[in-house]
């Protein structure tokens, strides 16, 4: 009977099974060389303080130029980079090129600060500060331009490491952001004992549906008011609309992001897409 039981345990490998292993197998071999070779790619999506609608910055979210898949998104290749371990050299390609990009744009007068994701993994595996310092470092570029965004849930997998790693990053100059702010099922009281600057308001609180606006509101001016109380300042993500905007806006949120302002764009389209939309005029008692 063992041994029939051996031999079934044999046969789960059945050909197709092997192909699917194969294949992920495949993509994260190719994944490792697609880092080292540079098809990995940044697009950069402005951020918009308010009330002041100037741009301040922008977020960098990686890409794969697959020579025959074409353009993947992080939602195709994340999950594949999470499980053969490939999420720290991802971030450190991904730290390196943003740091590069900032500091060129610094060059030719545009200053931006630059959020890059970081993984929970890579928190936990001691060298995250190393790896932004070393990046600054050889872009020559000022830590006060750079913030590391960390997720909700990730943060709360192991708050105690999170806060360490916060304060640390902060004492470099490093800011540090909070996101998807609202969209997990982590202790509040935990999260706002954390050393951050930011509050990633979460797309799906921000959205809302037609007759909702009331509700939005309140969620949206609960988590200001939180943030407010701890000196940390909030960003309404997954801006849809103009309508969402003056409520961002209108409820004390100090940035926003979305497709209603600009989708993730290529480096070279930022600077004429700035240039094409200035910021709105200051009210000259604010000047
Ligand atoms: P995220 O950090 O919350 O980034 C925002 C995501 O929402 C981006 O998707 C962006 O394109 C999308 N988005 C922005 N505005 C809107 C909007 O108005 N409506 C909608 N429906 N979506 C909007 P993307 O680029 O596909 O990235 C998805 C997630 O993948 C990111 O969520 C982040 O968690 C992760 N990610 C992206 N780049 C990196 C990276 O370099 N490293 C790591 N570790 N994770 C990354
Ligand atoms: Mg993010
Ligand atoms: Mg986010
Ligand atoms: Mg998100």
């Amino acid at each position: 009977a063992a041994k029939a039981a051996g031999r079934n345990r044999v046969e789960v490998f059945t050909p197709d099974l092997r192909t699917a292993a194969e294949q992920r197998a495949t993509l994260a071999g190719e994944l490792l060389l697609a880092i080292e070779r540079d098809e990995l790619v940044l697009h950069y999506q402005p951020v918009m303080g308010l009330p002041s609608r100037r741009c301040t910055g922008v977020e960098a979210l990686v890409r794969w130029q697959h020579p025959e898949r074409g353009l993947l998104y992080p939602g195709d290749f994340l999950p594949t980079a999470r499980q053969h371990d490939l999420m720290t050299p991802l971030a450190r390609w991904v730290l390196r090129e943003a740091t590069r990009q900032t500091a060129a744009w610094r060059d030719a007068g545009l200053v931006l600060v630059t959020g890059v994701n970081i993984n929970a993994t890579h928190f936990t595996s001691g060298t995250l500060v190393d790896d932004v310092m070393g990046a600054l470092a050889d872009a020559g570029l000022d830590a006060c331009q750079l913030v590391v965004e960390l997720t909700e849930t990730s943060v709360a997998d192991d708050p105690e490491r999170a806060a360490a790693q916060f304060a640390e990053l902060r004492t470099r100059g490093v800011e540090v952001s909070i996101d998807d702010f609202g969209s997990g099922f982590s202790s509040i009281g935990q999260l706002v004992n954390m050393p951050a600057g930011v509050l990633k308001i979460d797309r799906s609180l921000v959205a809302f549906t037609e007759g909702r606006r009331r509700q939005t509101a309140a969620a949206i001016a609960a988590v200001v008011a939180l943030g407010q109380a701890c000196g940390i300042r909030s960003l309404a993500e997954g801006v849809e609309t103009a309508e969402q905007l003056d409520l961002a806006e209108s409820l004390g949120c100090s940035f926003a992001q979305g497709y209603h302002i600009a989708r993730p764009m290529p480096a070279g389209e930022l600077p004429s897409w700035i240039a094409a939309h200035p910021p709105a005029t200051i009210p000259v008692a604010l000047v």
